[in-house]
């Protein structure tokens, strides 16, 4: 196997993925190693690529410690864990996994928001616990004829969005720049959006660019009687502001797919009754999951082969 690229990995794949990678590459084990460092300065002369997943990335040291560093695959679309100028600056090329996901991460948003409106989880554990037998559960929230306002209208967001149309709900969105194939409302403030709509489901990308965009004035502007799902990064909402919020019902509630801190979240969130969590599970079928293996798998043969990548990030 001495001819095999070597490929760095920060962290495991489902064997379905290990089991080629391994025929394919020399791999080096990251999430393993004792000492981290000692084992990165060992392997560096011979890695060429790095396969990563969303929420590891690769940092700014990972990748200077790197020297002969191709390529950085990453399995999942955000790359906001990556230091892509770093790349950039090296001429290192990186891929993602866009569209394979779209369906699921947008099936999800939609779930969460009937969930925590319509309180399924709690009704799950009202049946469960015997509490039906001693009087009715409290009532939801109507989910039809309510404004949805979508924080980013990319490719899962318009799939959201896509999915909301059986549900006679009026539905804008929030991004940059308008897009011209949606017959939504756009909105160039996410204040001014977060006032017009009853549920704000984000779906911007990670980094700094987004950091803490879903602040206090935003989740002022939801209201007592608005509602946030969050499918996107815990970096995009000031956390300290929403937990607040939630706690003295500044806003009416709250689904959650990701945090700050994962997976050791703010314990404050399990002491609230309306919210519903999820452990950032948006691509988390196994469908999914194997076609993002595959497409991770695909880029990085397509670059060892001297072939254009399947999904290059620009
Ligand atoms: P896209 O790049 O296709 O879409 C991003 C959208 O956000 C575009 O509409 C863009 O429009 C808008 N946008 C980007 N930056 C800004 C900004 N600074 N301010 C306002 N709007 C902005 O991304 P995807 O739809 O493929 O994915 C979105 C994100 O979802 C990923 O980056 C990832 O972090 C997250 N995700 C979460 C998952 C989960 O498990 N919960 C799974 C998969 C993805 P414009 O450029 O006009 O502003």
């Amino acid at each position: 196997t001495a001819a095999l690229p070597h490929v760095l990995m920060p962290g495991t794949y489902p064997e379905w993925d290990m089991a080629p990678m391994r025929e394919a590459y020399t791999l080096h084990r990251l999430w393993e190693a004792p000492d981290r460092q000692a084992f990165i300065a060992e392997h560096a002369p011979q890695i060429r690529a790095i396969a990563t997943r969303g929420e590891l990335g690769a940092s700014t040291e990972l990748i200077a410690a790197l020297p002969k560093l191709e390529l950085v695959a990453c399995y999942g679309v955000g790359t906001d864990g990556i230091d892509l100028a770093a790349c950039r600056a090296r001429g290192i090329r990186v891929t993602n996994t866009p569209d394979v996901l779209n369906g699921d991460v947008a099936d999800l948003a939609v779930g969460l928001l009937l969930a925590v409106q319509r309180r399924i989880p709690a009704g799950d554990q009202f049946v469960r616990s015997g509490a039906w037998a001693h009087g009715g559960m409290p009532l939801a929230t109507r989910v039809f004829g309510q404004r949805i306002g979508i924080a980013g209208l990319g490719r899962i967001g318009g799939t959201i969005a896509r999915r909301l149309s059986g549900f006679d709900v009026e539905v804008g969105y929030f991004s940059r720049t308008p897009k011209a194939e949606s017959p939504h409302r756009h909105f160039a403030s996410l204040s001014a959006m977060a006032e017009w709509c009853d549920v704000l489901i984000v779906i911007l990308p990670g980094g700094e660019a987004t950091r803490g965009i879903v602040n206090g004035e935003v989740l002022q502007a939801l209201g007592p009687r608005g509602w946030l799902v969050n499918v996107s990064r815990g970096t995009t909402v000031d956390e300290a502001a929403l937990l607040q919020a939630l706690e003295t019902r500044a806003i009416a509630g709250a689904a959650l797919d990701v945090f700050l801190n994962e997976p050791r979240i703010d314990p404050r969130f399990a002491a609230l009754d309306n919210v519903v969590l999820t452990p950032h599970h948006g691509s988390g079928t196994e469908a999914t999951r194997r076609a993002m293996g595959e497409l991770v798998r695909r880029n990085l043969e397509a670059h060892f082969a001297g072939r254009p990548l399947i999904t290059p990030v620009a």
